[in-house]
């Protein structure tokens, strides 16, 4: 029997940490986890510490009621050791599952040591694709999506020659309000946005599919991990979340990847490749009615998805605006603060006020980033005085 491959789960508190534990859990042979982190949850971080006699542990943020970490735990709060920790020389493998721009950093810490990534944080692509892509290239790091909808294209493109690709199609379910009216989109509440029909997922993420703001940023992603251009990118609406993706090759044949709407099935793939084992859950049952339905999004239901193609096309710093203004956006209608179609309203305006330029380097796109939120924090600000 081999040895277990050693990694690290940053912002294992989280839904994509929950189902990568569930994963472990279940490969324990395969699989040894020495290093977590989260942001603030100090008690389930240490919950997790002790389950799986965890060496490393990271917090962003020191609570007033700390927990006790088990004895030896090497317990880190700096922001630079969140980068040591994505670098760490004894893990193989690095599962990015924290959640926003924040991702960035430690997915080039990890690729720039040469790491295999575990890729569920898409908005690390999306503000620093091209940096991100060119370091994996130069250190021979690898990046494998654990996005459903990435990994699926990962496992459809497998063995196939590259120049064989002509597209891809994610799948969408269309989030909480998709047989709302569109009138009525001005009137719903956080609550509603936050239930949605098909999948379990942190905050962030289910308001991003609410708004399709989430497709956009994926469309953005795919463009970065499988090199495909803008035009060779399309988002379809596919309520029960089964297909994740599809992939059309030169010769006009398409291939799809299924599984029932959990993340398990990704993440597990993403962890084990290229071997394959019995999965955490059960998988779809074909003697079931199976619907198989889908149809193009009507973009006035969903801006935001409009607004991240043009971003998409107009590449350069778009795509960072995009996000850092859907990130705040998305924080002040969580806290009340704005409407839930004011959320388009900001990325539009703040997309249309910045003036276009090349990010680069790590510290060009963070000045950026900070700059975009200044602005759009502004906007915030008088849309709830
Ligand atoms: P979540 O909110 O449930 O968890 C986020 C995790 O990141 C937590 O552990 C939190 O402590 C940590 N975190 C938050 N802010 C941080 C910061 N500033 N610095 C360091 N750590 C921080 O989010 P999630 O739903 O698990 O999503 C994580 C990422 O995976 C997102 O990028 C999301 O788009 C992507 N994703 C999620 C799903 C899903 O099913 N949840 C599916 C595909 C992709
Ligand atoms: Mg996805």
């Amino acid at each position: 029997m081999s040895t277990p491959k050693k990694f690290v789960l940053l912002g294992a508190t989280g839904s994509i940490g929950a189902s990568t534990l569930r994963v472990l859990r279940k490969h324990s042979d395969k699989l040894q986890l020495i290093g977590v982190s989260a942001n603030s949850r100090a008690r389930e971080l240490a919950d997790i510490v002790d389950e799986f006699d965890v060496a490393h542990a990271h917090l962003n943020r020191k609570i007033d009621d700390m927990p006790n970490f088990r004895e030896g735990t090497n317990l880190t709060f700096e922001a630079e050791a969140l980068d040591h920790l994505a670098a760490h020389p004894e893990a193989e493998i690095v599962v990015v599952a924290l959640v926003g721009a924040a991702g960035l950093r430690p997915t080039l810490a990890a690729l720039e040591a040469g790491k295999k990534v575990v890729l569920a944080n898409k908005e690390s692509l999306v503000v620093g694709g091209q940096l991100i892509t060119e370091t994996a290239r130069r250190t021979g790091g690898q990046i494998i999506p654990a996005d459903s909808e990435h990994n699926a294209v990962f496992q459809c493109t497998m063995g196939q020659p590259t120049n064989s690709l002509d597209s891809i199609i994610l799948t969408a379910s269309g989030g909480a309000f998709r047989d709302l009216p569109v009138g009525e989109l001005k009137n719903v509440t956080l609550k509603q946005a936050l239930n949605h029909p098909n999948w379990l997922m942190g905050p962030k993420v289910t308001i991003d599919s609410a708004t399709m703001a989430n497709k956009g940023l994926e469309l953005i992603e795919a463009h970065w991990l499988f090199g495909l251009a803008p035009e060779k990118l399309e988002a379809v609406i596919h309520p029960p979340s089964i297909v994740h993706a599809f992939v059309r090759f030169v010769d006009g044949c398409c291939f799809a990847q299924l599984s029932p709407p959990s993340m398990t099935f990704a993440l597990q793939n993403s962890l084990l490749h290229p071997k394959r084992f019995p999965g955490v859950e059960p998988t779809l049952d074909f003697s079931d009615p199976l619907d198989l339905s889908f149809s193009p999004p009507c973009l006035d239901r969903y801006p935001c998805l409009k607004l991240a193609q043009q971003a998409l096309q107009e590449g350069g710093s778009a795509p960072l605006v995009f996000n850092a203004a859907n990130e705040l956006a998305v924080e002040a209608f969580q806290m009340n603060r704005i409407g839930f179609i004011q959320i388009s309203s900001i990325i539009e305006s703040s997309l249309s006020i910045m003036e276009p330029c090349n990010p680069k380097s790590l510290n060009e796109l963070l000045d950026h980033d900070q700059r975009v939120r200044r602005l759009a924090s502004e906007r915030i600000n008088s849309l709830s005085d």
